[in-house]
């Protein structure tokens, strides 16, 4: 042990041998230089000897005070320095190794500078942030994944029942609807994932036109003119005229059509859906009633977030990717959306949006 200590020092030493022997060697010459202008100017003379003395003792002075203020100062590095940047190498690492749990606890004031300290800091908080990108992402692909599965699992079935030998017409027909419908859903939902993935990554820039924002509504309602029909649900529109903003056409469309498909899909038979456009000089303000099954608040805190389907019941029509959707294109232009609901009573979706 006390080996290793004896080397450590002598590499200590060796490392500064020269910068100590050119330290000792200007002092001693700036010293012999002042003690023999001072003898001179007090008439003084000094034996070469002595001299020679004197250079030897300012020489070895200069070294041995060398070497403790050396020693000293590396103890300090080694507690202030080099303690904080082994560990936020040693923190890094785990990063680079895929591990975002790691944190690095502050030093203490006294045997750290406060940089050191604010590098800690910064470092725990770009942890914090890795660890939730990486959260989101897992989770992203398991939400995926898990959304797969049902489309798959049905394809498979269907196909399964079409290799039956001696399939009625009519049973073959539906069966390859069945297949037909699964391969729908599932290309509807990679649709739906790649336009929110350019929405989110900035890549769409709202294309602004101006238009008749009451026409576009009604366009986007004939669209559902079969759903209302078929399940007997009744339509109210109260649509002021002559609306006209300056939007991204293709965008809004997305948000009516995901509005309007959710006012349908929740609203029993015999239920209405209101659709009112009202505008002032400013905003256009569309609401999308209904008389549905509504959700509760818990239920009404979710539902922008991406995967999310509160209502069990209708996941085979969804995905839970449409109002997240729409959120984010009513950020993009700036917009605001809010929903007010009770369970049993309905829903109303209000969007806010510049005219111009
Ligand atoms: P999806 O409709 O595919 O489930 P959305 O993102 O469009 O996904 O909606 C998320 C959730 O919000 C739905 O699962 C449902 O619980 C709730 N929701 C949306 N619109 C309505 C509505 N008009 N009435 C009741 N609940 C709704």
């Amino acid at each position: 042990m006390s080996e290793m200590y004896i080397k450590k020092f002598l590499k200590l030493l060796s490392k500064f041998l020269v910068f100590f022997s050119l330290v000792a060697f200007v002092i001693t010459c700036s010293t012999l230089l002042f003690v023999s202008s001072l003898s001179k100017s007090m008439n003084l003379t000094l034996t070469e000897n002595e001299l020679e003395v004197a250079a030897k003792l300012t020489f070895g002075n200069v070294v041995v005070l060398s070497i403790i203020f050396c020693i000293i100062d590396t103890v300090r590095r080694k507690l202030t320095v080099d303690r904080s940047v082994k560990n936020i190498t040693n923190a890094s690492k785990k990063i680079m190794e895929g591990n975002f749990n790691v944190r690095i606890k502050p030093q203490t004031k006294l045997l750290t500078s406060d940089n050191f300290n604010s590098i800690i800091d910064c470092f725990n908080k770009m942890a914090e942030e890795l660890g939730s990108v990486e959260t989101l992402r897992t989770d992203f692909i398991a939400n995926v994944s898990h959304e797969m599965k049902t489309p798959l699992s049905i394809m498979q079935n269907y196909g399964t029942l079409l290799q039956t030998p001696n399939l009625s017409e009519e049973k073959r027909i539906e069966y390859a609807k069945g297949v037909v419908e699964g391969s729908r859903r599932m290309a509807d939902m990679m649709t739906n994932i790649l336009k929110l993935n350019r929405l989110e990554n900035q890549q769409i820039y709202p294309n602004l036109l101006e238009f008749d924002l009451g026409e576009q509504i009604c366009e986007c309602l004939l669209h559902f003119e079969n759903v209302w029909e078929n399940n007997n649900i009744k339509i109210i529109t109260e649509i002021e005229n002559d609306v006209i903003v300056k939007a991204d056409f293709e965008l809004l469309s997305l948000v009516w059509n995901n509005l309007f498909s959710n006012a349908f899909k929740f609203t029993e038979s015999g239920g209405e859906v209101i659709i009112t456009l009202t505008a002032n000089e400013s905003y256009a303000y569309v609401k999308v009633k209904d008389t549905g099954c509504g959700m509760t608040p818990e239920v009404g805190a979710h539902i922008f977030e991406k995967f999310y389907q509160g209502d069990t019941s209708h996941s085979v029509q969804g995905n839970g990717l449409g109002l997240a959707l729409v959120k984010r294109i009513i950020d993009i232009m700036q917009g605001e959306i809010s929903v007010e609901s009770s369970v049993g009573k309905g829903s109303t979706f209000t969007v806010k949006i510049r005219r111009m």
